[in-house]
């Protein structure tokens, strides 16, 4: 068999939510692209599971049919409008997130991503989109001011070109590593492990989702998130630098939290673990660097889109899909595939978006270094109205985001008993 070759506008390397988010849109301005996935779908992705609203708005930006439909099936699409902080000392604050503020957007949702990545892959089903599964990159490289991507496919071995590739290939990025200049295998910065249990007890009775600031697990914590039909998906993430000196096995340290921390342990005295413990990495933001270059831009993990403090990567990365599309549109109008021209219409776009929000993240996530100041703010709040009201309100308040993320807040709430 000799070697295929293919043509087409846009390459698109990963299927997962950013992948998608990028065909949605390219889809949608009739552009016609190539996703070349190397996983057969449905396929399972390590993830705490919990899907922000900004995943739901680019949904139904994409199509609202499909969020009406996901919104329909709270058996698979389980809705989650508040969160539980339990603060080191064991004390635990439930925080409702202020839905009349959200001018009608939509709910954060939890979904098993084997169930949701399935869902979003079915939708980029188009005349415009052809999806290459179980494929193996091999090469990608620039060629007279294009790219082409080698793999192999089922024994037979394909060369697709085109003007424009995306990558959407998650932490590892292949993307990344063959077309960013100066660009060294980095260490990922932070990494986390996902269990499934079941009959996990005095779950919240609307679905909040529970982050424990467990002093042996800072700067990181335990989360458990409730699932449809009695699940929840349990799960530790930390700092790897801080794993690493530390020598930290975290596998253990989260089973041996669930066995013996005093407000962890009593509910979890009749639960199951359902499968096998995995971990994966997970690349937090660090700060505006380039995501593109001549020919090609990266989204989602493979752009270092995680949120530093809450380790929430899926609605970035759809988000920045769908800002990738709308880039490719404007340079296939133009015929410009210029490093300069991609950065303009993608990265100084992408960061204006999203940039404000992640930095104040990072801000946030460096407090936690600090666990008496989790102590501070959650006993404190147990005991003020007014305080509860303002980290309800915060969760839709960006100035108030901003004041959080300032250490001079938590001075005047120490000094402010
Ligand atoms: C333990 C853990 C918990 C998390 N919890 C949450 C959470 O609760 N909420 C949240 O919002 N985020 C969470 N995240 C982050 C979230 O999982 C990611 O940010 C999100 O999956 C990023 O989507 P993506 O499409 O960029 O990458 P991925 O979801 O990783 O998808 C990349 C796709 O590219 C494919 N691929 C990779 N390499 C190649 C290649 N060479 N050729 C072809 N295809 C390739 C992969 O098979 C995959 O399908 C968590 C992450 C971890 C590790």
């Amino acid at each position: 068999m000799g070697i295929q070759k293919l043509e087409t506008s846009v390459i698109v390397i990963g299927a997962g939510p950013a992948g998608a988010g990028t065909s949605f849109f390219l889809s949608k301005f009739g552009i016609p692209h190539i996703v070349i996935e190397k996983a057969l779908f449905p396929r399972d992705k390590v993830c705490g599971d919990a899907c922000s609203g900004k995943a739901a708005v680019v949904i139904e930006r994409a199509n609202p049919e499909w969020l009406q439909e996901m919104l329909g099936d709270p058996g698979k699409f389980l809705p989650s409008n508040g969160l539980v902080f339990g603060a080191p000392n064991g004390r635990t604050m439930a925080i409702p997130i202020n839905t009349d503020k959200r001018n009608g957007a939509p709910p954060n949702f939890i979904v098993p991503r084997l169930v949701f990545d399935n869902f979003l892959f079915e939708k980029m089903s188009s005349s415009f989109c052809t999806v290459l599964q179980e494929a193996d990159v091999t090469n990608i490289i620039r060629n007279e001011g294009r790219v082409e991507v080698r793999m192999t496919r089922k024994g037979q071995d394909y060369l697709v070109n085109a003007p424009i590739v995306i990558g959407a290939d998650g932490d590892k990025s292949i993307v990344k590593k063959h077309l960013l200049s100066g660009h060294a295998v980095s260490k990922t910065t932070s990494v986390g492990l996902r269990a499934y249990y079941k009959g996990v007890e005095d779950m919240h009775s609307d679905n909040f989702i529970e982050l424990h600031f467990l002093p042996e697990i800072m700067p990181g914590y335990l989360w458990i998130f409730p699932l449809p039909g009695g699940m929840a998906n349990v799960g530790v993430g930390s700092m790897s630098d801080s794993i690493r000196k530390k020598k930290v096995n975290l596998r253990e340290q989260m089973l041996y939290a669930i066995k013996h921390n005093p407000s962890l342990a009593p509910r979890f005295a009749n639960a199951r673990l359902i499968g096998d413990i995995k971990g994966y990495g997970l690349p937090l933001f660090e700060g505006e660097k380039p995501v593109s270059g001549a020919n090609f831009m990266l989204t989602g993990d493979a752009a270092s889109l995680i949120d530093p403090f809450s380790g929430e990567g899926i609605g970035n990365a759809m988000y920045s899909g769908m800002i990738a599309a709308g880039a490719a549109k404007k340079a296939l109008e133009k015929n410009n595939y210029s490093a300069s021209y991609l950065k303009e219409v993608y990265d100084d776009f992408l960061y204006t978006c999203v940039g404000p929000e992640l930095r104040r993240s990072a801000k946030i996530q460096q407090l936690c270094k600090y666990p008496w100041l989790f102590n501070l703010v959650v006993n404190k709040a147990n005991k003020s109205a007014t305080l509860r009201k303002t980290l309800t309100a915060a969760f839709s308040d960006t100035d108030l985001q901003e004041e959080l993320s300032n250490p001079l807040f938590y001075l005047k709430m120490l000094f402010n008993r």
